[in-house]
């Protein structure tokens, strides 16, 4: 059995003050789920979220890790320090990364394998754009994208792994991916790590659904027998709707 997983990525939101309100609200509304919470935030807020949510069932992540140790990287956060101020989770490969800021499949590689050198649980992020699905791609995409991020990390190491497929088409523009289409890739992704891994390993990650999921429709694509999960960007700005979220079967 996979434990479900909801995780809120607020992408370049909250300054630390910001960051304190809306976890003090969240606190005391999540602290009964029967899920895995985990809030990636932006590098300034790790450390006042880590505070805020030590003895809770909050995780707290960062939106990215660096693929080196130290040195002169300019502008990058190591492993080291994440953990250094509480985070236990890193956000990899995010398709605003992919697009924006040059990550390709083996920056995303280097980012995995230096997260769980480190002991951080990678959330890797995996998504084909409307022009991909429309093209008949999307499954060409995210084997790619799959077998790119986990080149040379174990079986034993996937334990540890969170994968999120995001249709990039769904990211923040208020179309969902159908429940069935969710399902259907997430499916095949978990028969790509069949095949790298065997099935036991490939039974055993836990898959998330991200893009636009939202109070209205989380129910029915939690439902799904493949989808493990949520990541969560707009509704997770709000303490309520990802409550919500988290309470996805209420
Ligand atoms: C995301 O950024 O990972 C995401 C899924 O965003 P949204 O929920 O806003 O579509």
């Amino acid at each position: 059995m996979r434990k479900p997983i909801i995780a809120g990525n607020w992408k370049m939101n909250n300054t630390i003050a910001e960051a304190e309100k809306l976890v003090k609200e969240l606190k005391p509304l999540v602290k009964d789920a029967e899920c895995d919470v985990v809030l990636c935030v932006p590098y300034t807020a790790i450390a006042a979220v880590a505070k805020l949510t030590k003895k809770s069932n909050i995780a707290v992540g960062a939106e990215n890790v660096a693929w080196a140790d130290k040195g002169a990287f300019t502008g990058e956060i190591s492993a080291a320090m994440l953990k250094e101020v509480g985070a236990t989770y890193a956000i990899i490969g995010h398709s605003e990364r992919r697009q924006m800021f040059g990550e390709t499949d083996e920056t995303v590689n280097k980012r995995t394998i230096q997260a769980l050198k480190y002991g951080l649980k990678p959330i890797v992020c995996v998504g084909e754009t409307l022009e991909e699905r429309e093209g008949g791609k999307t499954e060409e995409v995210v084997k790619r994208q799959t077998e790119g991020a986990f080149a040379n990390v174990t079986a034993t190491e996937m334990a540890q792994v969170v994968i999120a497929y995001e249709p990039v088409w769904a990211i923040g523009t208020g179309k969902t991916a159908t429940d069935e289409q969710a399902n259907e890739t997430i499916a095949y992704i978990r028969s790509v790590l069949a095949s790298l891994y065997g099935e036991e390993t490939a039974q055993g990650v836990r898959i998330q659904y991200g893009g636009s999921m939202n109070p209205g429709n989380c129910k029915s694509l939690m439902a799904q027998p493949d989808i493990d999960g949520g990541l969560i960007g707009g509704a997770s700005l709000k303490a309520a709707d990802f409550n919500k979220v988290v309470h996805y079967n209420a």
